[in-house]
């Protein structure tokens, strides 16, 4: 995907702060946080949303969470809590088109969200 943001950045062609890496997917601080730990869950292969997934993607789901799983366990916050979120589309304020799992934690995270 040419325009894609985070393919860009996949690539290397955008520089990013990475704090994990393997063959399927990339985290990276956000670059407008809202929370004190705030990274971006990305997988390689460019999926629009959620509306995108197929079976074959299956697999590459549950990775995201066992890695968002780890990365809470090294900030040290996987007692206290934290959250993974996903927006699809306009009224859930997606803004690129790349799905992505938001990994915030460091405050306390209201409900509902906004
Ligand atoms: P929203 O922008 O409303 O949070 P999304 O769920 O689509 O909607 O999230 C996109 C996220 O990507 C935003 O939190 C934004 O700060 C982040 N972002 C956009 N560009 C970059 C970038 N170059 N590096 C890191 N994060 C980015």
């Amino acid at each position: 995907m040419d325009s894609c943001i985070f393919c860009k950045i996949i690539e290397g062609a955008i520089p990013a702060k990475k704090v994990y890496e393997d063959e399927d997917l990339i985290a990276i601080e956000d670059i407008n946080p809202v929370a004190p730990h705030h990274v971006l869950l990305i997988p390689r292969k460019h999926v629009v949303n959620a509306l995108d997934l197929t079976a074959e993607d299956d697999p590459l789901i549950g990775r995201i969470f066992r890695a968002a799983a780890a990365i809470a366990r090294e900030w040290g916050v996987d007692e206290r809590g934290f959250r993974i979120v996903q927006n699809n589309n306009a009224d859930a304020g997606q803004s690129v088109f790349h799905i992505h799992f938001h990994l915030l934690a460091g405050r306390h995270l209201g409900w509902p969200p906004g």
